[in-house]
C-alpha cells in the first residue's frame, strides 16, 4: 500500500515539475481541493476534451453540443431535487477534529474486505494454475462466501439507510463495525448528520434585492431546461442527445487524492432522450459505447470495470460506474444514470411549460425518458497520468522516465531538436517547426546533450522527437525517435508529416470506437 501512496506522490510532483498541474493560489500558501493548469495540463484538457466532443458529437449524427451558463435561475435547482437532496452524511471524529464522508468511511472498509477477497483468488489462482476456475472459486470457497456475504450485508444497510434517511443507523454501522478515524485511531464519533454541496452566491447590486443563487453542481441541469430549445430549432427526432462540457461546483466534505474529487471541476455530459419504456436497452447501449471509448485509448481493459449502484440517487432507475484503477484503487470515473423522465417532469412542474415531445410515429405527446452520461474531465485527466507516468528500466542498468499519455492526448505531439546551436542545423530545425506547428503542437529545444533533451521529453509526455543533424545537410533526413518505444529511424523531412500523424493524428484513434 506504501507503494501505492509512494507512486501517488510520485504523480502529484511529476504533475507540477512538468507544468500540469499546481494547487491553486499557491503562493498564498493554496485553497483546497482547488488546481490550476499550466502550460501542459491545459493542452492535455483541451485535447481529452476534443476527444469527447468528437466522439460524442462529431460521430454522433443525432447528439448536439450546448454552452449553457454556470448561474441558472434558483428553480432549476428546487426541481433538480439539488436544494433538498444534494447532501453528503458528513461525520466528525471528536478526537482529530477531521471530517468524513460517514457513507465513504463504511465503504473504505468493505473495500477492505473486497481486497481480503482478491487475495485469495489471486492465492487460488497461483495455486491451481491453468485449470483454475475463478467464476466457480469464487462461488463455491467458504472464506470467499463468507467475505462476500459480509461486505453484501453492509453495502445493503448502508443503501437502505441512506434512502431511509436513517442517519442514527449510519452511526451505529460506523461504530458497530468498530470503523476508526485513521488520524486519531479513535471510535469517538459525532451523529452524523447532511451537509449541502451547493455553493450559494448572490446575483444584484443591492441587498434588497440581491437573489440567491448557486454556483451549478453538475451541467446537465443546462441541457434539461434547453431541451426544447434544442428539439425544436434543430428539429431534433428521438431519440437524440444533447452534449456539453463545462464547470461545476461542489463543496466537497473530504476534498483529498489530489484532483480526484475537487471543489470546482469540469464535466462532459451528454442528455440522451428516449421514448419511455427503452430505457432499458439505451442503458445498455450506452454502458458500452463509453466503455468502448475509454478502451479507445489503449490504457489496458483490466484497469476498467463496471460498478452497478445498489443505492440509486432520487431521480435514477439503474445507475453504474465505470471505474478505474487509480494508484489508490479502483475508483469512480464515469457514471451512466438512467433518469427517468425525473428532470423534464420536474421542470415542467415547476416552470408551468410543457417539455413533451410530438412523436410522429406513434403520434402522442410524451415526457421523454433520459440516458446520462457523466465524466469528469480532471478525473480523467487523473486516470491519464496516474496511468501514464512509469519508470522504466533499462537494458544498460539506468531507469528512465516517461510519461506515456495516449499520443492522441499528448500536449507536444513532437519536439525538434537540432544536434548543435550552429553549421545552419538551427535554420533547417525552424523550418520543419514552422511546417509542423500547422497540424501539430511542437516545441524546440536546443539546451544540454540530445540525450538529456530525449529524456526530458520522454518525462514531459512527447510521443516523437526529432533530431537535425549534421547529415540533414547532405541528405535532407532526419532522426525520428519513438517514445516509447526509444526506436530512432532516419527519414526524409517530407515525411514526417505522416509518421507523426499516424500515430498522433485523432481520425486514427477514432476509427477504433465506430
Ligand atoms: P462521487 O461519488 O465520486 O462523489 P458522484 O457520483 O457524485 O461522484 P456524479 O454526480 O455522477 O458523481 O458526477 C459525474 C462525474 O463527475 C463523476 O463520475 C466524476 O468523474 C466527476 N466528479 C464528480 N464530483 C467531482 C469532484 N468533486 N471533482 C472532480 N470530479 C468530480
Amino acid at each position: 500500500m506504501a507503494n501505492q501512496e509512494d507512486i501517488f506522490k510520485k504523480v502529484i510532483s511529476h504533475a507540477k515539475e512538468y507544468g500540469y498541474v499546481v494547487q491553486s493560489s499557491e503562493i498564498y500558501d493554496g485553497l483546497s481541493a482547488v488546481y490550476d493548469y499550466l502550460q501542459n495540463g491545459a493542452e492535455l484538457k483541451k485535447n481529452i476534451r476534443e476527444y469527447w466532443w468528437q466522439a460524442m458529437v462529431q460521430l454522433h449524427e443525432n447528439i448536439v453540443g450546448i454552452d449553457a451558463a454556470i448561474f441558472m435561475h434558483p428553480t432549476t435547482w428546487k426541481a433538480s431535487g439539488h436544494v433538498d437532496a444534494f447532501n453528503d452524511p458528513l461525520i466528525d471524529n471528536k478526537d482529530s477534529k477531521k471530517r468524513y464522508r460517514a457513507d465513504v468511511l463504511v465503504e473504505e472498509h468493505v473495500a477492505k474486505i473486497e481486497a481480503k477477497i482478491e487475495k485469495e483468488v489471486s492465492k487460488a489462482a497461483k495455486r491451481f494454475g491453468d485449470a483454475f476456475d475463478e467464476a466457480q472459486f469464487r462461488a463455491t470457497n467458504a472464506r470467499v462466501m463468507e467475505y462476500q456475504e459480509k461486505a453484501d450485508t453492509i453495502i445493503k444497510r448502508l443503501a437502505r439507510s441512506l434512502e431511509k434517511e436513517d442517519l442514527e443507523d449510519v452511526k451505529n454501522l460506523i461504530l458497530e463495525l468498530d470503523i476508526v478515524c485513521p488520524v486519531s485511531g479513535s471510535k469517538n464519533w459525532t451523529d452524523v448528520k447532511q451537509f449541502n454541496l451547493m455553493f450559494g452566491t448572490k446575483l444584484g447590486a443591492t441587498a434588497e434585492s440581491a437573489m440567491d443563487l448557486y454556483l451549478r453542481p453538475e451541467t446537465a441541469q443546462g441541457i434539461f431546461v434547453n431541451f426544447l430549445n434544442v428539439q425544436k430549432s434543430g428539429r431534433m427526432k428521438i431519440p437524440f442527445g444533447i452534449a456539453q462540457i463545462g464547470k461545476a461546483f461542489r463543496n466537497e466534505i473530504v476534498a483529498r487524492q489530489f484532483i480526484f474529487r475537487m471543489r470546482e471541476f469540469e464535466q462532459m455530459e451528454m442528455q440522451f432522450f428516449i421514448r419511455p419504456g427503452t430505457q432499458k436497452e439505451w442503458y445498455e447501449t450506452w454502458k458500452q459505447t463509453r466503455m468502448k471509448w475509454h478502451l479507445s485509448l489503449g490504457m489496458g481493459a483490466e484497469n476498467y470495470r463496471f460498478h452497478d449502484h445498489e443505492k440509486l440517487a432520487h431521480y435514477a432507475d439503474a445507475a453504474a460506474d465505470i471505474e478505474f484503477r487509480f494508484p489508490f484503487g479502483f475508483k469512480e470515473l464515469e457514471g451512466i444514470h438512467s433518469r427517468t423522465d425525473f428532470d423534464l417532469g420536474s421542470h415542467e412542474k415547476y416552470s408551468g411549460k410543457k417539455l413533451q415531445y410530438f412523436d410522429p410515429e406513434l403520434e402522442e405527446s410524451y415526457v421523454p425518458y433520459v440516458i446520462e452520461t457523466s465524466i469528469g474531465l480532471d478525473r480523467m485527466f487523473l486516470a491519464i497520468l496516474s496511468h501514464s507516468l512509469v519508470d522504466e528500466e533499462l537494458e544498460n542498468g539506468s531507469t528512465r522516465t516517461v510519461l506515456k499519455i495516449p499520443a492522441v492526448l499528448a500536449p507536444t505531439k513532437a519536439a525538434v531538436l537540432p544536434l548543435v546551436k550552429k553549421d545552419g542545423l538551427p535554420e533547417i530545425a525552424q523550418e520543419i517547426m514552422d511546417e509542423l506547428r500547422l497540424d501539430f503542437n511542437v516545441s524546440y529545444d536546443d539546451k544540454d546533450a540530445v540525450g538529456r533533451r530525449y529524456r526530458r521529453q520522454d518525462a514531459a509526455g512527447t510521443p516523437f522527437c526529432i533530431t537535425v543533424d549534421h547529415q540533414t545537410l547532405e541528405d535532407r533526413t532526419v532522426t525520428l525517435r519513438h517514445r516509447d518505444t526509444m526506436e530512432q529511424r532516419r527519414l526524409p523531412i517530407e515525411e514526417l508529416h505522416g509518421a507523426i500523424d499516424r500515430e498522433v493524428g485523432m481520425r486514427h484513434w477514432l476509427k477504433k470506437i465506430l
